[in-house]
């Protein structure tokens, strides 16, 4: 019999116990809305907070609504469970929809006790004034140290009244800044001001570029002209300060008024007879040995523009940005190249080595054979590293889609 009885007073205790912990244990559905029932801010159903305590916070977060429309709700829960606090944050101010409709400026002070952990869920209206590391700060400065003792009233009072401060007096931001300590949100101000520079060097550079290229266009007379001076400006300059948008200017802008120069139909110098551009086959006939080959070779291209009865004839020379070819020092044609380089005697720490190097024209056969020293190795001492891979510097409670910030305590 006393097994007998045993074992059921065991079940009880279990069962009882498994329901006691169910009850204690919150869901977003579950936590008593305060305005349904007293009409006040606070949601406390295990009574974290004193009957003091609460009439006190709520004389505090109604006038603060009353100047500023600024809602702030205040809920403790014993447990949520498993529930991760900040998102239990995000549903509950979104189930109760904290904060007036079209300003969005709610804050849901969300505190879990067995896990301890508060969380402060700021609205978008309230994120400039309530930063995610003003919320922190607030967090870990007026409610940690009380809620290390369970004075949990205390703390969410020393909070609110801060954050009364902020909202009713703006300066007070710059105050709370100033006293040195996280330093984070000061950090947003040069990226804005590091935006805003370099906006100002970009329109400065896109002014002055197409300037530049106006300036072509209206004093250089001959579409020729035109073109190698619009080739030739020093894109490079502009490439390494604001690649993006410069490479798009080039590739359409550019690109465009290019082949417009070199196309647009030419009349003759002497005669004023209009001239015709012959394709690139009609074109061989008027080349010579040397500017064949350096077509073949993708070094240099020719246009040629004729009058119709060839009396005046037009050879036109573009030569290719990058091309592994240069110029010939015998024929001076743009056929040059290095045909083989070879390191006959590798360099050491205690020797110089030598490298060999043929170069090839291919329009007249000439060769150059080049002996290059190669400098002694130096012991490689210096290399990367060195630098601080940073880290460090963050601190916890950054907000995840919504804004706000989290402490443990
Ligand atoms: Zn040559």
């Amino acid at each position: 019999m006393t097994t007998f009885f045993s074992r059921v007073l065991i079940i009880f205790v279990l069962f009882t116990s498994l329901l006691l912990q169910g009850q204690t244990v919150y869901t977003v559905e579950d936590v008593p809305n305060p305005k349904n029932s007293d009409g006040g801010w606070i949601s406390d159903p295990n009574n974290y907070i004193s009957g003091e305590e609460k009439i006190a916070l709520n004389s505090l977060i109604s006038a603060l609504e009353n100047k500023s429309t600024a809602q702030i709700a205040i809920v403790v829960l014993p447990s949520i469970g498993d529930e991760v606090p900040k998102n239990f944050a995000v549903h509950l101010f979104k189930h109760w929809g904290i904060g007036q409709e079209k300003k969005d400026n709610g804050l849901l002070i969300l505190t879990v006790v067995d896990q301890r952990r508060t969380e402060f869920e700021v609205g978008y209206g309230l994120e400039p004034i309530l930063t995610d590391a003003l919320s922190y700060r607030i967090a870990s400065q007026e409610l940690v140290p009380h809620f290390k003792n369970s004075d949990y009233g205390l703390g969410l009072l020393a909070g609110v009244e801060r954050i009364q401060q902020i909202l009713d007096n703006p300066e007070v931001i710059s105050e709370i800044y100033d006293d040195g300590g996280v330093g984070y949100t000061k950090n947003k101000n040069p990226i804005s001001v590091g935006v805003i520079i370099y906006l100002g060097l970009l329109f400065f550079a896109l002014f002055h570029y197409f300037s530049n290229v106006r300036k072509i266009n209206k004093n250089k007379e001959d579409f020729y002209d035109k073109f190698k001076d619009l080739y030739n400006i020093k894109h490079f300059v502009y490439f390494i300060l604001f690649p993006l948008p410069f490479l798009l200017i080039r590739y359409i802008f550019i690109k465009n008024r290019l082949s417009k120069y070199r196309n647009n139909s030419r009349f003759s110098k002497i005669n004023g007879k209009k001239m015709f551009k012959k394709t690139e086959v009609a074109e061989n006939k008027f080349l010579d040995k040397g500017q064949l080959v350096e077509e073949n070779l993708h070094s240099v291209d020719y246009d040629v523009w004729a009058t119709e009865n060839a009396d005046d004839i037009l050879i036109l020379k573009y030569q290719k940005f990058f091309s592994k070819y240069s110029k010939c020092p015998k024929c001076k044609y743009k056929t040059y190249y290095t045909a083989h380089s070879k390191t006959v005697k590798a360099a050491t720490r205690s020797s110089t080595g030598v490298r060999e190097e043929i170069q090839k024209c291919k329009n007249c056969d000439y060769i150059k054979v080049n002996t290059i020293k190669i400098p002694r190795t130096t012991s490689s001492s210096s290399s990367f590293g060195g630098g601080s891979s940073g880290g460090g510097s963050s601190f916890g409670g950054g907000s995840s889609g919504g804004g706000g910030a989290g402490v443990s305590w």
